[in-house]
């Protein structure tokens, strides 16, 4: 990564105005944490600073309030796990910006920590404003972004801030650079990556980026019934996009001019609906029936994608391969996860619900690496610039 970080400053006794993605799913009944997932990633830059004795100062968004204040998306929940986790009192300001905000800040220690309430509560956080960047900047010396998840949104916390303080990268958006540009840049071979998820049109670019650089390609998931549609089978009622079958098509002769080995499925676990009981079995993909839905891949296709899978020294993986919130659909989703968990191979997954399955399946120590960021996953391993980055000053630059 070419830009400068955290550790490449002086930070001592300084206000480091730490932009983070606390966005962690909340509990829609009590509002707890579901998973803390973000929240523990970013510990390493939050521990560094506080060791460097910097005054850290750290803001996220937290859901959609849409510019409005929202008692239940206040951040106060986030402040509290986080303070288990330092073992260290975390304020909280009533307002991400003002006068009593700032008042608050002028009263911190060197290692103390702060954390402003939910951005997303002034609607100009979205907007890329001018204004807004100011009202931030203004109580702080020192900017640093860690919320990779967030850095491919023109958001004013995340570009905009930068005109007014010096920007660096926080320790876990490094990591995430490293890792996933490790992806791109020098993967060990042979190196797979493992697709599902719900829509081939999410992914194009990705798919299309990552073509070039892996030697075998493996699709499951709902996006699978677009790809075998445009080899010819007939997939039923699955979740089709018509309007991408050339795409598949497209992709699939790349794969094959590239010398990309590609696995399909072979078999797939089908349903006449995916709410019901009844009507569950499996099938191999040329005898998928007209009323029937692709909802999980079947044995054969998880053995093959197996065998394919632990001669590979480099994993991806993006994207469920069932409908695996409904337990009958999640053993194909299941079975990759506990294998890329007792691989040897370095493994390394993105996507929000691919994430969650391996933290909710308790593997996620057993993965090499686990992207916080979905959609920025998925554009950096695009090819695309994140703006979030670009903002920040390039290590030749000092
Ligand atoms: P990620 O968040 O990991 O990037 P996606 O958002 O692309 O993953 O996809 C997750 C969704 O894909 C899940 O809600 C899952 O139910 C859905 N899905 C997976 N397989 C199928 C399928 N065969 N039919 C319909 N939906 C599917
Ligand atoms: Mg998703």
């Amino acid at each position: 990564m070419n830009k400068l970080t955290v550790r490449d400053i002086e930070v001592r006794d300084k206000r480091v105005l730490v932009r983070v993605d606390f966005n962690v799913p909340l509990d829609e009944k009590t509002g707890a944490i579901t998973d803390d997932s973000r929240i523990r990633a970013t510990l390493p830059t939050i521990q560094y600073l506080i060791d460097q004795g910097a005054r850290v100062i750290l803001a996220t968004h937290l859901g959609r309030p849409e510019g409005r204040v929202d008692s239940k998306l206040r951040v106060t929940v986030v402040a509290q796990r986080l303070s288990q986790l330092l073992g260290k009192q975390v304020g909280v300001t009533n307002n991400c910006i003002g006068a009593e905000t700032e008042k608050s800040i002028e009263t911190l220690r060197s290692g103390d920590v702060i954390l402003l309430e939910n951005l997303r509560f002034h609607s100009s956080e979205e907007r890329d404003s001018p204004v807004f960047a100011r009202a931030l900047a203004r109580f702080a010396d020192l900017y640093v972004n860690d919320a990779f998840g967030t850095s491919h949104r023109s958001h004013t916390s995340i570009v905009r801030i930068s005109e007014h303080l010096p920007a660096v990268a926080g320790l876990l958006l490094e990591k995430e650079l490293n890792t996933l540009g490790g992806l791109l840049e020098n993967p060990a071979h042979p190196f797979a990556a493992l697709l599902g998820g719900a829509k081939v049109s999410d992914k194009v670019g990705m798919v299309e980026n990552i073509l070039t650089k892996v030697d075998c390609l493996l699709i499951g998931g709902g996006m699978a019934a677009t790809f075998l549609k445009a080899r010819g089978y007939e997939v039923g009622k699955s979740l089709i996009e018509e309007d991408r079958l050339e795409t598949a098509a497209n992709l699939m002769q790349k794969a094959s001019d590239g010398g990309v080995h590609l696995l399909l499925p072979v078999d797939v676990v089908v349903a006449d609906d995916i709410d019901a009981e009844a009507g569950v079995v499996t099938v191999q993909v040329e005898n998928i029936g007209k009323t029937q839905r692709i909802a999980d891949i079947g044995p054969q296709t998880t053995k093959a994608f197996y065998e394919e899978l632990r001669r590979c020294r480099t994993i991806f993986w993006n994207g469920p391969m069932g409908v695996y919130e409904i337990p009958r659909f999640a053993e194909g989703t299941r079975a990759m996860a506990k294998l890329l968990a007792g691989s040897q191979a370095a493994t390394i997954l993105g996507g929000g619900s691919t994430a969650e399955i391996a933290t909710n399946m308790g593997l996620a120590d057993q993965m090499t690496f686990i992207s916080t960021g979905g959609g920025a996953s998925l554009r950096f391993l695009g090819g695309e610039s994140l703006p979030g980055v670009e903002a920040l000053h390039d290590r030749e630059e000092t």
